[in-house]
């Protein structure tokens, strides 16, 4: 069974179980009887790693319409793909730590992500988000104009780069607070390089599936994608413009801060 199979079946497991059990807590929002038995979308295997749902039953606040979206989006066969919850809240709480106003979301997919950070940002922030396809975003829409924050996420629908360089262009070089980057793979230096020109100093660049469901350590198994993102990991380890966290969570996460 190959890494994608073991998560569809750990996914299609997630998707019952929380169907069924669904509950949910939202600091400062209406709160619902939880249950230890609500499956959170993680990382490959979560479903069977008890001390991994020990973290997510014991840390996850989602906002009650990123819990409806996250629960509609593993009706969705292309689900796998869906950011781990948790590194979602995580990044949200980031963007808040530097109190970002302007972000960037390279891959958006449904908009999980997006709601999470455009949640996290004050009434006037800017989320540009970034992806080739809206028929995924479209399911997120209403979720996102249901929390009221619809107004704050710009999707652009063509592709990153051309968004990105659009940005550049316009001046807006230096002045976004947090970027992720999830899209495809074989791109990920050039987002990187045009998302390390569009953030300030003290600015955070998330970058996601760092570790490739562990390919990255396993050279038989490399493919353009896993070489694209061996090669941005090596790189950033001596990138000198930048301080630098690689994290275990969900595919992997690294964390550039821009000096
Ligand atoms: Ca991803």
């Amino acid at each position: 069974m190959s890494f994608q199979d073991t998560s569809k079946v750990a996914l299609i497991g997630s998707a019952t179980l929380g169907a069924i059990f669904a509950a949910g807590y939202y600091i400062g929002k209406n709160t619902s009887t939880y249950s230890s038995m609500d499956i959170f979308k993680s990382h490959d295997g979560a479903k069977d790693n008890l001390l991994v749902q020990y973290v997510l039953n014991h840390s996850m606040r989602e906002h009650p319409a990123l819990k409806k979206l996250r629960l509609r989006t593993m009706e969705d066969s292309s689900n796998s793909i869906m950011v781990a919850c948790e590194q979602s809240q995580f990044m949200a709480n980031l963007a808040k730590l530097v109190e970002a106003k302007k972000a960037i979301e390279i891959g958006v997919y449904t908009g999980y992500n997006a709601l999470n950070v455009a949640l996290a940002l004050p009434e006037d922030g800017v989320l540009v988000a970034c992806d080739v396809n809206e028929d995924y975003a479209n399911i997120g829409k209403p979720f996102w104009q249901e929390a009221g924050v619809d107004h704050k996420i710009h999707l652009h629908v063509q592709p990153a780069l051309q968004t990105l360089d659009d940005l550049i262009a316009s001046g807006e070089s230096g002045t976004f607070d947090f970027v992720f980057i999830d899209a495809d793979k074989v791109n990920y230096d050039n987002y990187y390089e045009k998302s390390l020109q569009l953030v300030r100093k003290g600015g955070i660049i998330a970058i996601d599936n760092v570790l490739w469901r562990g390919k990255v350590v396993n050279p038989a198994h490399h493919d353009l994608d896993a070489q694209a993102i061996d090669k941005l990991n090596k790189k950033l380890h001596h990138d000198v413009r930048i301080n630098l966290n690689m994290l275990t969570m969900g595919d992997g996460l690294t964390l550039a801060f821009k000096l």
